[in-house]
This record gives C-alpha cells, sequence and structure tokens, in this order.
C-alpha cells in the first residue's frame, strides 16, 4: 500500500527558489511540505564564495548561504522531505505528484522550483570519462586535480569562476571559449585576464572541444577545433570542466504545461497571479521558468512571489 501526504500546499525543490517560498507560505499558515530532490540546497551547494548576495559581505560559502536559507525555513511550519517527485498527475485537482520513495503527496497547489542542472557537450567521449577526468562541477572535484593540467570549457560566469578556482590548485589552467566575446560579468573578466597575462591562465577563444582521449582510467588529451580557420590541436590534460550553461529540470511536467525551450511559461502579464503556469494552481519560481536572469535573488524573488499567489489563489478559491 502506498503512503500518502496531504497539503494544501508542495513545494518541489530546496534550492533559493524552493526555500524563500516555503518561508512565505508558512508563515501565511499553510503549513507547506517541501521535498528536497537529490541535491538539498540547489546550485548553490556546488559553488565556493558568493559576492553578490547582498548581505554576504565577508566570505560566504554557497553552502553556508543555503544552510541559513534552512535555518530560516525550519523556524517556520514546513515539513521538510527528502524525496524525489518522479511523477505528476496535474489533470485534475487535488493533485497527485509521486515521489522516488513512493509517496503520493496529494496537494491542491504546487509550486514548481526544481531549478536547472549542467549541459553537456554531447560529445561520444564525455560520458565514457565521466568521474575519470570529465567534470561538471569545479568545487565538488577541483581538488582531485592538484597540481595537474585542466582545461574549461564555457564563457559564462561559471566558467570564468571555475578557471579562477582551479588557478589556485592546478599546474596548468586553460580555458577554451569557442567565440571571443565572454558571457561573464565585467569583474570577473577583469580577474582572468589580470591572470592571463600574469600567464598562471592560458585563454583560447574560438576554439571547441571535439574529443576527449583517454586510457581506460582516465582523460589523458582533448583535441580542440578552431571554428575560424578548421586547424585543431591536441592537448595533454587530466581534467575537463565543462561549464556551458543549463537545462531546466522540466523533464517530469513535460507534455502537462506550456514550456518553451524547456523553461516553464508563467503568466507574466497576469495582475493577479504573474507566477502562475498554464495550470490553475501550479506556479513556477527561479531557473525553471527564467532562461535569461538565474541568480540566487531572482530566484528567491520569484519564490516569493510564488507563495504570495499560491495564498492569494487558495483564498480565491477557498481551499
Ligand atoms: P536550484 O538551485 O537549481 O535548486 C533546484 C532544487 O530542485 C534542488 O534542491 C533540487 O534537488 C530540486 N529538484 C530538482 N528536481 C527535482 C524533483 N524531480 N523532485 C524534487 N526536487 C527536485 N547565482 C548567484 O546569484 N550568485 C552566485 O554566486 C552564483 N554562483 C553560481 C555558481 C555555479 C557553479 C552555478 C552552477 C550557479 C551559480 N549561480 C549563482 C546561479 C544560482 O545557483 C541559481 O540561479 C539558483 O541556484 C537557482 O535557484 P533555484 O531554487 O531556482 O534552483
Ligand atoms: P551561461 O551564462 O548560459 O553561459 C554558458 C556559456 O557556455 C556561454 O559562454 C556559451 O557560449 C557556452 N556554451 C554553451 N553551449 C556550448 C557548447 N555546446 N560548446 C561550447 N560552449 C558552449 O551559463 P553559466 O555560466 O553556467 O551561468 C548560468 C547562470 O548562472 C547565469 O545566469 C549566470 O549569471 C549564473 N551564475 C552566476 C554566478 C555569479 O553571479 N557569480 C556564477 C555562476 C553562474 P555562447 O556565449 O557562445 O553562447
Amino acid at each position: 500500500m502506498s503512503i500518502t501526504k496531504k497539503t494544501k500546499l508542495l513545494i518541489i525543490g530546496s534550492g533559493p527558489a524552493g526555500y524563500t517560498a516555503a518561508l512565505y507560505a508558512a508563515r501565511a499558515n499553510l503549513d507547506p511540505i517541501i521535498i528536497t530532490g537529490l541535491n538539498q540546497g540547489g546550485q548553490l551547494m556546488n559553488t565556493t564564495e558568493i559576492e553578490n548576495w547582498p548581505t554576504a559581505y565577508v566570505n560566504t560559502s554557497g553552502a553556508d548561504l543555503m544552510d541559513l536559507f534552512l535555518l530560516n525555513v525550519k523556524k517556520f511550519n514546513t515539513e521538510i522531505i527528502l524525496d524525489n517527485i518522479v511523477n505528476a498527475n496535474l489533470s485534475r485537482r487535488p493533485f497527485v505528484l509521486t515521489g522516488d520513495s513512493g509517496t503520493d503527496y496529494i496537494c491542491q497547489s504546487v509550486i514548481i522550483a526544481t531549478g536547472s542542472s549542467p549541459k553537456k557537450l554531447g560529445i561520444k567521449s564525455e560520458d565514457k570519462f565521466l568521474g575519470k577526468g570529465v567534470s561538471y562541477c569545479a568545487t565538488c572535484d577541483g581538488m582531485f586535480y592538484k597540481n595537474k593540467d585542466v582545461i574549461i570549457v564555457g564563457g559564462g560566469n561559471t566558467a570564468i569562476e571555475d578557471a579562477l578556482y582551479l588557478s589556485n590548485i592546478c599546474q596548468n589552467v586553460t580555458l577554451v571559449h569557442r567565440h571571443e566575446k565572454f558571457r561573464a560579468e565585467p569583474i570577473l573578466l577583469d580577474r582572468i585576464n589580470n591572470k592571463a597575462r600574469k600567464k598562471t591562465i592560458s585563454i583560447k577563444t574560438f576554439f571547441t572541444l571535439s574529443k576527449i582521449e583517454g586510457d581506460k582510467d582516465k582523460v589523458t588529451n582533448v583535441v580542440l577545433s578552431n571554428s575560424k580557420n578548421g586547424s585543431s590541436e591536441n592537448i595533454r590534460t587530466d581534467g575537463i570542466f565543462i561549464a556551458i550553461g543549463h537545462n531546466p529540470n522540466t523533464n517530469i511536467f513535460n507534455g502537462l504545461m506550456k514550456t518553451e525551450e524547456g523553461y516553464i511559461i508563467t503568466q507574466k502579464n497576469d495582475k493577479n497571479f504573474q507566477t502562475m503556469t498554464s495550470i490553475e494552481g501550479v506556479f513556477a519560481a527561479g531557473d525553471v521558468q527564467d532562461n535569461i536572469y538565474r541568480q540566487a535573488i531572482t530566484s528567491s524573488g520569484t519564490g516569493c512571489m510564488a507563495a504570495l499567489d499560491a495564498q492569494r489563489w487558495l483564498e480565491k478559491n477557498e481551499v
């Protein structure tokens, strides 16, 4: 017999969006349930220093920040459940969402705050060398490459931060980007250019990673292709950090609601419920509905909006 849990509001995800939604919903006496997912605390658990969270004045790691979010959620009445939602039946109310624990969560409203996951390059050898030299998380795996040579692929904030971080650990750090122009913030670009001038990081623009080579245990080389002149280079390396952006975690909602390139569409122009999805009573917050800003503070902000919207929607529908 499957276990069931009932709530007025189910929050899926425990990143900045989910935790903020829980804080607001609990303070509105909704007694929400939050399902943490496999990565409790979300993406920031895998990053070192957070500089752009407005109150993070002195060294604050992503994990420290998310611990504070959790402490605040625990102050109010939220049930925190370590489970991962694997199925969603949103065709009628009450909604039924099922966790991989087998529990059915029966609820009147839902906030989806499932965030995003790292993109893959999609080349053949990428999966073969996962954990044997290929990584998507410099903070998690950087220490395995102490005094070794690494390559970082990407041109956004994550790639630049990864390169800066790894330059304090590794012997040779090469940043590979497919264009000349980087998406990363100017302050990070200043830092990396400074390191490049001092030759502690090499930057290779107009290159893509076309092949990863190695023996049965580990990566040994990569082939880089130049997108300008078609030439290629074979470079020795011990590790490859892929930081080319993220995909929204919406697989379980595919076909159930309106999405665009995987991102959930919310009613941004609706006067009353801007965070409502195309399904009445289902709201979305954070990176899962945002392909532009994707910051901790914007995720938190939309988490707050979704909880306030859910509260008003439940009142309006007298649930
Ligand atoms: P996430 O943080 O992605 O959290 C998603 C949550 O959903 C997780 O708890 C996960 O377990 C859960 N989940 C997923 N699927 C399911 C499921 N099926 N069932 C249940 N739960 C599920 N932003 C900044 O503002 N400042 C920074 O310094 C910064 N640094 C970053 C560094 C790195 C390396 C990366 C990758 C991102 C960084 N960002 C930073 C961006 C920031 O982390 C994200 O914008 C933010 O975490 C998004 O919050 P979120 O709550 O929407 O989702
Ligand atoms: P991003 O901003 O989407 O950048 C991805 C980068 O990877 C781009 O430079 C892109 O190149 C490149 N790329 C994409 N697909 C590629 C492919 N197949 N092959 C080679 N290169 C590819 O992703 P992100 O850096 O992970 O950042 C995600 C979000 O988190 C952003 O909103 C960012 O601001 C935020 N974040 C913030 C901080 C911070 O505030 N300190 C730190 C990390 C992340 P093109 O430019 O050519 O498309």
